[in-house]
């Protein structure tokens, strides 16, 4: 998807505060910090949201979950706690159109969330 921010954060044409990035996956800092630590973990694919997944496309989840989990330990909020959200659509605020996983840590969040 030429036009596709995300996408072109994964192939490099859009530089990002890339953190991590494999054949599948792509994390990296996001733009507008909501929380101490924030990353945006990508698939490489471009798939809109989570409303769009098959079957097909578990071990891309299982990398990003998996991915999750070793930058928890490497940013130190594995212990301490974090949040992963995925908006979908207008009353969530979803704002890029390529699946994206938010990984927030750092503080305490509310629940549930406003
Ligand atoms: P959402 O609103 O859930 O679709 O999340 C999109 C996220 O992308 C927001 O948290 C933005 O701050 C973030 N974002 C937008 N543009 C960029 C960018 N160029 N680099 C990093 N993060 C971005
Ligand atoms: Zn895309």
């Amino acid at each position: 998807m030429e036009n596709c921010l995300f996408c072109q954060i994964a192939t490099g044409a859009i530089p990002s505060n890339i953190v991590y990035q494999e054949e599948d996956v792509v994390a990296f800092v996001d733009i507008n910090p909501q929380a101490p630590k924030h990353i945006l973990l990508i698939p490489r694919q471009h798939i809109p949201s989570i409303a769009d997944l098959t079957l097909e496309d578990g071990p891309i989840l299982a990398r990003l979950f998996t991915t999750a989990r070793k930058l928890t330990h490497e940013m130190s909020i594995d212990e301490s706690g974090y949040r992963i959200v995925s908006n979908v659509g207008p009353d969530a605020g979803q704002s890029v159109f390529h699946l994206h996983f938010h990984l927030l840590g750092g503080r305490k969040f509310g629940w549930p969330p406003g």
